[in-house]
Parts: structure tokens; C-alpha cells; sequence
């Protein structure tokens, strides 16, 4: 249910469902700007749409979406920051009151930092993966002998931890949580078994949010 065709007749239903039936929202959105009160980071896998299974509307959230779900840290190198532009536009210019980094299970770009997937000279998948390097050798330290699934699980976690600690090295990020004012999730979609996890930080543990 892809093909350029399939999804023009998409677009059709879209406009029939909210243009016709629900114009106050769109009429709203557009008269208002968008407001949306919670900013997520969400991997680029195709069976992760936040939108879909958080059973959002049009304007209910700003998405970032990029390989893996990761947060860089803080830092001036280079010149395309495409995902801490889209967080500053987030938090200074729309002042979101929540973060959730949206992490989901039989992730493909964990996949291939556990498993050495990306060798080409010119990938950028590799150096992009390499934001939660200490999460891969965390799980390599500690379930070294334990097989894939429970050690791709606990990357994926882990790698969710590591991009919350990356959010907080952001000044403007860093300032807003300590004023009570923004609060940061961390969340993950266990796609195999239709649950949504959360980290709870006195447990220090995923535990079930529904
Ligand atoms: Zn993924």
C-alpha cells in the first residue's frame, strides 16, 4: 500500500476525512500555526510512524525522525545539524513541553551497530550509529554471552538513555528541564509483542505505560 498511485488515492481520503468532515481542526491549524505540546524523535522505520500508533491528529506533534532515533550531543563541528535544528525550532520557537525519544524493537540501524552491518567506505550510517557507541559497549560488556534478541533489546534501550543524556547537553534543553518547564521520555515500541515501554528513572528500568 505504497506505490506513488496507492498513495495519491491516500491523499484523496485524507482530504475527504479532515477537509469535509473536521474543517474546524484544519481551519484552527491554519488560522493558529501549529502548537503541538510534545516534540518526538522517532526512527525512520517504516512500521513507526508516531502519528499512527500514538493515535495522534493533524498537529498534535512535532516529529524528528531519523536513523536509529538518535540524539546528538551538543557540538559546532561540522554543518548540517538536521536534527538539533529541528529540536531548536521545537523547544525555542514553539516551546514543546515534552520530549520522548520513541526507541522500537528490531531496529535495523542497532542492528548493524551490534553487528557490524555498515563496511562501506562511504556509508554514513556508520559514523551516524556512532552517537551510541557507549550503548553497544555497555551490551557488550555486560550480555556478552546472551543471544541477539536480548542483546539488540537492550542496545535499543540503552541507546534511548544515551540520546535523553544528549538532550541535556543542549543549553536551552538543559535550562527548560530544570525550570520544570520541559520534561524529557524515554519510550519504546516493542513492535513484537504490541506494548509500549517506558524508562522509569527510579527504577531504572522499561516498565509497560498502558
Ligand atoms: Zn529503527
Amino acid at each position: 500500500m505504497s506505490s506513488p498511485k496507492q498513495l495519491i488515492e491516500g491523499f484523496s481520503r485524507f482530504r475527504e476525512k479532515h477537509f469535509a468532515k473536521d474543517d474546524a481542526l484544519f481551519r484552527e491549524l491554519i488560522e493558529q500555526g501549529q502548537t503541538p505540546r510534545t516534540l518526538v524523535v522517532a526512527c525512520c522505520d517504516a512500521r513507526v510512524d508516531p502519528a499512527l500508533i500514538l493515535d495522534c491528529a493533524p498537529g498534535d506533534l512535532f516529529v524528528i525522525r531519523n536513523v536509529a532515533n538518535l540524539v546528538p550531543p551538543a557540538e559546532n563541528q561540522g554543518h548540517y545539524h538536521g536534527t538539533s535544528a529541528a529540536l531548536e525550532f521545537g523547544v525555542r520557537n514553539l516551546g514543546v513541553g515534552n520530549i520522548i525519544v520513541l526507541g522500537h524493537a528490531q531496529c535495523g540501524g542497532i542492528h548493524a551497530l551490534l553487528e557490524g552491518g555498515v563496511t562501506r567506505d562511504d556509508s554514513f550510517i556508520a559514523e551516524w550509529m556512532g552517537i551510541v557507541d557507549a550503548a553497544r559497549e555497555q551490551v557488550e560488556r555486560e550480555l556478552a554471552g546472551a543471544d541477539n534478541q536480548v542483546r539488540h533489546r537492550a542496545c535499543e534501550q540503552q541507546a534511548i538513555l544515551v540520546s535523553l543524556n544528549n538532550l541535556m547537553t543542549f543549553s536551552w534543553i538543559r535550562e527548560r528541564v530544570e525550570q520544570g518547564t520541559l520534561t524529557l521520555h524515554g519510550w519504546y515500541f516493542d513492535i513484537e509483542n504490541g506494548q509500549l515501554l517506558g524508562y522509569d528513572t527510579s527504577t531504572r528500568q522499561f516498565t509497560k505505560l498502558q
